[in-house]
């Protein structure tokens, strides 16, 4: 009987314990779902009224400014598009946190994509006077099942750091394959620069939100401090794991693995249809 008492006081003391703990838990979502939407409120309010100062000072850059109003106006420019690239990534890094965010399953055409991304960042490439190539391994298919806006945000970060921080160099984007069978493939990706490298004691804090080089780099290249924070977790969303290896005034080279289940090509449906 003393036993029973017992018993039934410690189930008592651990569903009290529990309810706490869920309690807990409950007030925590709560606190996060409302700090993301507070994030988010604000990032798009300050959006709007941002996007019309940069399209009245583009409006203006336009007009055959006086010498000393384009130093105005191109400072104001820079100071808009660092602030609107600012609170994109913020907005970003919270939809990825606060898991509003969807992975993608549709088939692309692998080529089609990386051919954009080599399109879009030319111009950026010639700016610094580097090479930029992408070198895809003639194995792996054209079609791959998988997320490509996720994936094309992913090479545009590492692209665009790769270019920005490399001058008179090379920067390689390269796909290898792991593993291919008629359903599946693991692809190595890798993008490698010739440019100013990594101090070793700051690679491990690279991927931190805000971490930068040191106060001349940032003043030197500009940027947020927020692109490979987006990197790693949109990698990770993939189910991928990004490394990164540098050495100052050599280069660095970040590289990451994913796996893709193999689309049908176009060819093979049309065929498909016409039967
Ligand atoms: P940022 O907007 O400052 O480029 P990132 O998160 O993309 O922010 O990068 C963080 C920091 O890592 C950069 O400020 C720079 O110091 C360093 N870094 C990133 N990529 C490279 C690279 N390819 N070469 C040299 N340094 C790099």
């Amino acid at each position: 009987y003393k036993n029973n008492i017992i018993r039934n006081q410690s189930n008592l003391l651990l569903k009290e314990k529990n309810n706490e703990l869920q309690l807990a838990k409950e007030k925590a979502e709560k606190a996060s779902k409302a700090r993301a939407e507070f994030l988010s409120t604000v990032s798009h309010e300050l959006r709007t009224p941002l996007n019309a100062i940069n399209g009245i000072t583009h409006l203006l850059l336009e007009e055959n400014p006086k010498e000393s109003q384009l130093n105005y106006l191109t400072s104001l420019k820079f100071s808009g598009n660092y602030l609107l690239t600012f609170i994109n990534e913020i907005l970003e890094i919270n939809r990825i946190e606060s898991s509003t965010i969807e992975t993608e399953n549709i088939t692309f055409n692998l080529k089609q994509l990386l051919g954009n991304i080599q399109s879009s960042l030319k111009e950026l490439a010639s700016i610094n006077n580097n090479a930029f190539t992408i070198k895809v391994d003639p194995n792996i298919p054209d079609f791959l099942i998988g997320d490509p806006t996720k994936l094309s945000q992913i090479f545009l970060n590492l692209i665009n750091n790769a270019l920005k921080f490399t001058k008179n160099g090379e920067v390689k984007v390269s796909l290898a394959v792991n593993e291919l069978n008629p359903e599946f493939t693991s692809i190595h990706f890798e993008v490698l620069d010739t440019g100013i490298g990594i101090p070793e004691e700051k690679i491990d804090a690279v991927f931190d939100s805000f971490s930068q080089g040191s106060i001349e780099i940032n003043r030197k290249y500009g940027g947020t401090g927020l692109g490979l924070t987006i990197v790693k977790k949109l990698i990770d969303i993939l189910g991928g794991k990004i490394k990164v290896e540098s050495k100052v005034g050599k280069g660095s080279a970040f590289s990451f693995d994913l796996s893709f289940k193999i689309g049908l090509d176009q060819i093979h449906h049309e065929k498909k249809a016409e039967f």
